[in-house]
């Protein structure tokens, strides 16, 4: 292997940005504002055929979503995106200049609209892209002023701008900000002692419980939607999931869950989604037109796709009438299920314990993948060590019996 192929695919699993004009490094991390935990290589003044000299980022375990891949042609036209799996280039991305830029930056006119003290509306701004770097331009939609390629730099690097809790967005960041509010607001709760497990619905004696229902004050649902969201917007990048018209939720959880998706992935991935729910009271759908049992069902078009989200899948049944409702719609595909946690529990009760976990159940009944923000692996990885021995036992030897994972 050469050194160019070295500099360019020595990580496992991530990204690196090449041919960033040379200097430029710097800013690309700056408007990335990764998580300081992020592991990252940066390689400068490189020699390169096309630039003569250019930098190079890698970043390790992160993807970047297609918002933050426009920002960065602002600071790096020509760039390239590698996105790395497995030490290899599963693919390489040219980076283009936007036509629009949304938010990030801030209007130099004091007297503009979106400058206003009082709900100011988000600053909007065409991008004029010259041929060198430097004759780049954004014109403010509001008030037509311009904000040139200095400003655009020195406002990159005063780290003025603002992603709303963007930034790369890998799922380890996710997962950790996500358990760190159940954590704090009392969603996730543990038994004062191994003796007095949580009795489940299903009669299991569980180390944990987890309670969706209480996060409720603002702090939480703006955390809820930048999690819901971001991981979305992640998939979406990465392929995971096919892309889609609607977002589900269904009755009650799921509800607040699907508006808060959507409306994240339009504040912050400038994506737009209408989300549905169904009317848990209407019993006799059977016979009844979709937008009487599904509210929101009056835009569908036969053939449209759509996301379920819900908080958690207990027992696969329950995830089943949410399927089966959607038939009402006509023709759709589901892409995919996104919840908050996977208790990575198999299915049945306290003493009867099936072969098959609920993810897997509606993975192969009804050919819908299912992905979670958490799951216990995760849970348990982090609060492991602070549990005594008598509950780290109970935890194992709850998922030796009921899990579809082993924890140790
Ligand atoms: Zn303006």
């Amino acid at each position: 292997m050469s050194d160019r192929q070295l500099l360019v695919s020595k990580i496992e699993n991530g990204i690196v940005i090449d041919h960033i004009p040379a200097g430029k490094a710097f800013l690309v991390l700056k408007l990335l504002r990764l998580d300081p935990s992020a592991r990252v290589l940066i390689a400068l003044n490189v020699d390169s055929r096309r630039l003569g000299v250019k930098d190079i980022v890698k970043v390790e375990g992160s993807y970047l979503t297609s918002r933050e891949i426009e920002l960065i042609a602002l600071v790096a036209p020509n760039a390239t995106l590698n996105i790395i799996e497995g030490w290899k280039i599963k693919e390489k991305r040219p980076i283009g200049v936007p036509e629009v830029v949304r938010g990030v930056f801030t209007c130099p006119n004091p007297l503009c609209p979106t400058n206003s003290k009082y709900s100011p509306p988000r600053p909007i701004f065409r991008v004029e892209a010259g041929d060198r770097i430097e004759a780049l331009r954004l014109h403010c939609k509001d008030c037509g002023s311009t904000l040139y390629y200095g400003s655009i730099i020195e406002q990159i690097d005063r780290g003025t701008i603002s992603l709303e809790g963007g930034g790369l967005v890998s799922k380890g960041k996710i997962e950790r900000v996500f358990l760190d509010l159940l954590l704090r607001k009392g969603a996730l709760r543990l038994p004062p002692s191994a003796r007095e497990p949580f009795i489940l619905k299903s009669g299991r004696p569980s180390p944990y419980f987890i309670n969706l229902g209480v996060l409720t004050d603002g702090e939480s649902l703006a955390t809820l939607k930048w999690a819901f969201a971001s991981y979305i917007a992640l998939l979406l990048e990465q392929g995971e999931i096919e892309d889609f018209e609607y977002i589900f939720g269904p009755s009650y959880k799921g509800i607040s869950l699907a508006a808060l998706a959507c409306e994240g992935l339009n504040e912050l991935y400038g994506m737009d989604k209408r989300y549905m729910y169904d009317r848990k009271e209407e019993k006799a759908y059977g016979d009844t037109s979709a937008d009487r049992v599904i509210v929101g069902a009056g835009f569908f078009k036969p053939g449209q796709r759509i996301l379920v989200v819900d908080d958690t899948i207990t027992t696969g049944a329950t995830k089943m009438d949410t399927f089966e409702k959607l038939k009402l719609l006509g023709p759709h595909k589901v892409v995919g299920l996104v919840v908050a946690v996977d208790r990575q529990e198999r299915m049945g009760d306290a003493e009867r314990v099936e072969e098959k976990g609920a993810a897997e159940y509606i993975e192969e009944e009804m050919g819908v993948k299912v992905y979670s923000i958490q799951n216990v692996e995760g849970i348990y990885r982090i609060i492991k060590d602070s549990l005594d021995e008598e509950m780290r036992r109970l935890w194992i030897e709850y998922y030796a019996k009921y899990g579809t994972t082993t924890l140790e």
